[in-house]
């Protein structure tokens, strides 16, 4: 199974795909965490991204297939996964079409997750990350099962991300009003779009998913 995570920034994208990787083995593959990686480890990558990523600019078309088509090498042959946040624009879901297709793969699904701007900003706001293992928290809506230890890797030093600033994250929204959201209708022209009620709480937006999935399965 390859699936695609296709929604707004704070949508629940990495908090599912985590799920995801937990319970039906696909591979999290999360460009916003590469991305995010490069930038802590001071690569050369990471520093020509870094301005761009916490303005909350898009990172180029070619910089983004190429570190997708590295990761998806490193797969084992069957090479399930979820992708979360990519692509992001028509050109990328092009090139990532033509790029799976050269290693004789396809997508089987996307999976649009709407939320509404008041939502989005009310989980950016309270969005926390485990400093281990990125995963993705809420001081809210999802809080770690025991105080303050990832659910994930244990790990006890949460951060918040340097772009979930107010002004990124009104400009991340505006690049996904523009840029993203006309790969919905690109997916059902495909005939492989579905579409889940994100705004529901995380429980309930798993099982959706998870019925998508034994769905597409049997
Ligand atoms: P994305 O990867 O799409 O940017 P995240 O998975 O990081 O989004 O989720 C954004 C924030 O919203 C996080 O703080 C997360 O804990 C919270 N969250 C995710 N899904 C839900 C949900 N269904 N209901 C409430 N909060 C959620
Ligand atoms: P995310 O973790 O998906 O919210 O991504 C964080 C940031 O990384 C985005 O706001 C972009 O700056 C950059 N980024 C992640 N994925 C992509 C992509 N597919 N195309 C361009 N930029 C990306």
């Amino acid at each position: 199974m390859r699936l695609v995570l296709l929604g707004p920034p704070g949508s629940g994208k990495g908090t599912q795909a985590k799920f995801l990787e937990k319970v039906y083995g696909l591979k999290h593959l999360s460009t916003g965490e590469l991305l995010r990686l490069a930038i802590s480890e001071k690569t050369k990558l990471g520093n020509a991204v870094a301005d761009i990523i916490n303005s909350g600019q898009l990172v180029s078309d070619d910089l983004i297939i190429e570190l997708v088509s590295d990761r998806i090498d490193k797969l084992d042959g069957k090479a399930a996964f979820v992708l979360d946040g990519c692509p992001r624009t028509k050109g990328q879901a092009e090139a990532l079409e033509v790029m799976l297709s050269e290693k004789s793969k396809n997508l089987d699904l996307v999976v649009q997750m709407a939320v509404d701007n008041d939502q989005i900003v009310k989980r950016i706001s309270g969005r926390i990350n485990c400093a281990n293992c990125a995963a993705s928290y809420h001081t809210e809506f999802k809080k770690p099962k025991i105080d303050n230890v990832c659910d994930f890797c244990g790990g006890d030093s949460f951060e918040r991300r340097a772009d979930d600033s107010e002004v990124s994250v009104r400009r991340r929204l505006d690049v996904y009003e523009r840029e993203t959201a006309p790969l919905v209708q690109f997916y059902e022209n495909k005939g492989i779009l579905q579409a889940i009620d994100a705004m529901a709480p995380v429980g309930e937006v798993s099982k959706e998913l998870g019925a998508l999935i034994a769905n597409h399965t049997s």
